[in-house]
């Protein structure tokens, strides 16, 4: 037992698709709970995107909002290195957010070297090119200059915009087959095969699982994140390996 109080941890978590809204402050406890409990014990966070249901500006100063910031400040003043990375909702989280709460903004995708396994961190959507629809959209809303001009609205106008987005996508949604909401199994070959292999971690399609592909002979493996609608959850990695616990 000794040896672990003389070595340092090494692991690193990883969560996704919290969806933290007002309108669901059960889930929202766990965060706290799981910021303060368990994460306490990693060498790193890293959030790969949709912490929030959704994101209207870094001006959105909610008093929910405010909790969240708060929570992840307290997190990061700590010392323990936190990442964000943008999700599908919550892609307008700017600098200012990042400021706020220490933590630092990734790219998606973004290469890690974990602890000595080169391992890709995305968020996931960019895999599921089925979605053609849902692909130009985000071409669309990721070009900085409609970002610019998006966040140039008034917040009001902003969140009205969101709130009509939001209920043509559920409508959508029903219509869109499980299929075409899944990655697709060339684009992931694709992007192992362009980032050199061999782990992926990434969440997105709320289908939490360890997926093994054999790319060009080499063996991978592609860690899918779970969404934390019902309960929470986080991946622990460490230099042996990842596996996936439920809060
Ligand atoms: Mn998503």
């Amino acid at each position: 037992m000794q040896s672990s109080l003389l070595n340092p941890v090494t692991q690193s978590f990883f969560i996704s698709d919290l969806h933290l809204c007002p309108t669901r402050p059960a889930i929202t406890g766990v965060f706290f709970d799981f910021l303060r409990g368990p994460a306490a014990q990693a060498d790193a966070l890293y959030i790969l995107g949709d912490l929030f249901e959704y994101w209207a500006g870094d001006d959105d100063d909610t008093p929910f909002n405010q909790s969240i910031v708060a929570a992840l400040k307290e997190y990061s003043g700590r010392g323990i290195p936190l990442y964000l990375m943008h999700g599908n909702r919550d892609f307008l989280i700017g600098e200012q957010f990042a400021a706020a709460t220490g933590a630092k903004l990734l790219q998606d995708p973004t290469l890690l070297d974990l602890y000595g396994i080169p391992t890709l961190l995305l968020h996931g959507d960019t895999l599921c090119t089925d979605d053609v629809k849902y692909i130009a959209f985000r071409t669309k809303v990721r070009d900085p200059a409609y970002q610019q001009q998006f966040l140039a609205q008034p917040l009001a106008a902003r969140k009205q915009i969101i709130a009509g987005l939001r209920a043509e996508n559920a409508g959508e949604k029903q219509q869109k087959s499980e299929t075409i909401m899944d990655v697709v199994a060339a684009t992931v070959d694709a992007v192992f095969r362009r980032h050199g292999y061999p782990r992926m971690i990434h969440g997105h399609t709320h289908r939490p699982a360890l997926h093994h592909h054999a790319v060009d002979d080499k063996s991978c493996e592609r860690w899918v994140l779970a969404d934390w609608y019902d309960r929470g959850s986080y991946l622990l990695c460490d230099a042996g390996d990842c596996r996936s616990i439920a809060l």
